[in-house]
């Protein structure tokens, strides 16, 4: 199957410090589908040097 526009990049911020730690894809098209918003993904926070939620950001550094 060809994967045409179905991934769009975004970058994750972290709730807390709000840096951009990550970037990844995300599969629009089965968020969508599922209903879901906004990303959301614990994940290692350099500047808080702890775990934390990050949300994703369309916005990229
Ligand atoms: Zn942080």
């Amino acid at each position: 199957m060809a994967k045409k526009g179905a991934r769009e990049i975004v970058g994750l911020v972290c709730k807390t410090c709000k840096s951009q730690n990550y970037v990844t894809t995300r599969n629009k098209v089965n968020m969508d589908a599922k209903g879901k918003g906004k990303l959301q993904i614990k994940k290692w926070c350099r500047q808080c040097r702890k775990v934390q939620l990050h949300k994703e950001t369309t916005k990229l550094k």
